[in-house]
C-alpha cells in the first residue's frame, strides 16, 4: 500500500490494541473505527461521554517528550506513532476511541498498527485524496536544531540527528510516495538514555516505560539489543516525524529537511505552515510519482526480529 493511491482511505473492519502509555504508566483500550471519507482522524474519548478530538494542527498541545492534542482542556497524548502508522500506510479516514488520556506506546514502533492495517485490509473511498502541496519554503530554526520544508514531487524527508554516544551522527533519507514506510521506517522504536531514567521517572514522563517499549541505551552501548535496524535511531525521528506532520491534516507533497529536531520543531513546523496560506495549496494526487532514490542512511538496515 503506497501512498500513491489517489483515493481516500478507510479501514476495512475494527481494530484492537490494549497496552499502557509511555508517559502516563495509564492502562488504555483502544479501538480504531472505520470513517466516512472526508472526515479525518478523530479520536474519541470514551471514558469522557465520547468527547472528540481531532488530529489537526489547531489542538496541538504541550510538546516536550511526546505529542499531545488538546481540545477545551481533554487531553490524548502520545499520539505521533499511530499518525505515523495511518499516514505512512494511507489510512486517511479513522475513529480512535479510547479509554484514557494517552495512546498506547506498544513495542515503541509502528509496526503493530501497520501489522493490523495488513491483516484487516484498506478500503478504497470515493473522495480523491488531497494533499498538501508546498509552493514555498518554509523554516524553523532554534540553534543548532532546524526543520523545513520545500517544493518537491512525492514525500520525501531527509533526517539528521546527532546524539551523544553510543547513537552519534546518522542520517536517513525516504520517499513515502515510493511505500518504503512499512519496512524501512514502521519497525523502527523510540528510545532512552539509562542515564535521564531518574529525572524522566521524577517528572512523571515514562511512567509506562519498560525494555520491552524502547531501546534503552547506557553512554556505552545498547542495553536491550540487538537493534532492527543499525541506524534505527534515526528512522524512529522519521517515523515520530511523519506522525507529527500529519497534524498538517493531509499528507505533504514536498521535501521535508530535519536536523537534530524533535516533537516541539515538528508541530511548530505544522503552525507556521497553517499559518502562512501563500506555502502551499490543496492538489489530487501527485504530479508523478518520484524515482526511488539510493538511501542516504550510511548503514544497511538489519534483519526485523
Ligand atoms: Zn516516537
Amino acid at each position: 500500500m503506497a501512498l500513491e493511491a489517489h483515493f481516500e482511505h478507510t479501514i476495512r473492519s475494527e481494530i484492537e490494541f490494549s497496552g499502557v502509555g509511555l508517559h502516563s504508566g495509564a492502562p488504555v483500550s483502544m479501538r480504531l473505527i472505520p470513517a466516512p471519507a472526508g472526515s479525518g482522524i478523530v479520536f474519541r474519548r470514551i471514558d469522557l461521554d465520547n468527547f472528540e478530538i481531532a488530529a489537526v494542527g489547531r489542538n496541538v498541545a504541550k510538546v516536550s517528550y511526546a505529542t499531545s492534542l488538546m481540545r477545551q482542556s481533554v487531553l490524548i497524548s502520545t499520539t505521533e506513532h499511530l499518525l505515523s502508522a495511518l499516514i505512512g500506510y494511507g489510512v486517511d479516514n479513522v475513529i480512535v476511541e479510547v479509554d484514557n488520556l494517552e495512546v498506547p506506546i506498544l513495542d515503541g514502533s509502528s509496526l503493530p498498527y501497520v501489522q493490523a492495517f495488513q491483516s484487516v485490509g484498506l478500503k478504497q473511498q470515493r473522495r480523491k485524496r488531497e494533499y498538501l502541496k508546498i509552493l514555498k519554503e518554509v523554516e524553523v530554526r532554534e540553534g543548532s536544531k532546524f526543520i523545513g520544508v520545500y517544493p518537491g514531487s512525492g514525500y520525501r524527508i531527509q533526517y539528521t540527528i546527532d546524539f551523544p554516544q553510543p547513537i552519534g551522527y546518522e542520517m536517513f533519507t525516504v520517499d513515502l510516495a515510493t511505500g518504503d514506510y512499512i519496512n524501512l521506517i514502521a519497525p523502527a522504536r523510540t528510545f532512552g538514555f539509562k542515564e535521564d531514567e531518574a529525572m524522566l521517572r521524577d517528572m512523571g514522563l515514562i511512567r509506562g516505560a519498560s525494555p520491552d517499549c524502547a531501546i534503552i541505551l547506557s553512554r556505552q552501548r545498547v542495553e536491550n539489543g540487538p537493534l532492527r535496524f543499525n541506524d534505527e535511531f534515526v528512522r524512529h525521528k522519521v517515523l515520530d516525524l511523519i506522525g507529527d506532520l500529519a497534524l498538517a491534516g493531509r499528507r505533504i507533497q514536498g521535501r521535508v529537511v530535519a536536523e537534530r529536531a524533535g516533537h516541539a520543531m515538528h508541530t511548530a513546523l505544522v503552525q507556521r505552515l497553517m499559518r502562512d496560506r501563500s506555502a502551499w495549496e490543496l492538489a489530487h494526487g501527485y504530479d508523478e510519482v518520484a524515482e526511488p532514490e539510493p538511501l542516504l542512511g550510511r548503514l544497511q538496515p538489519a534483519t526485523v526480529s
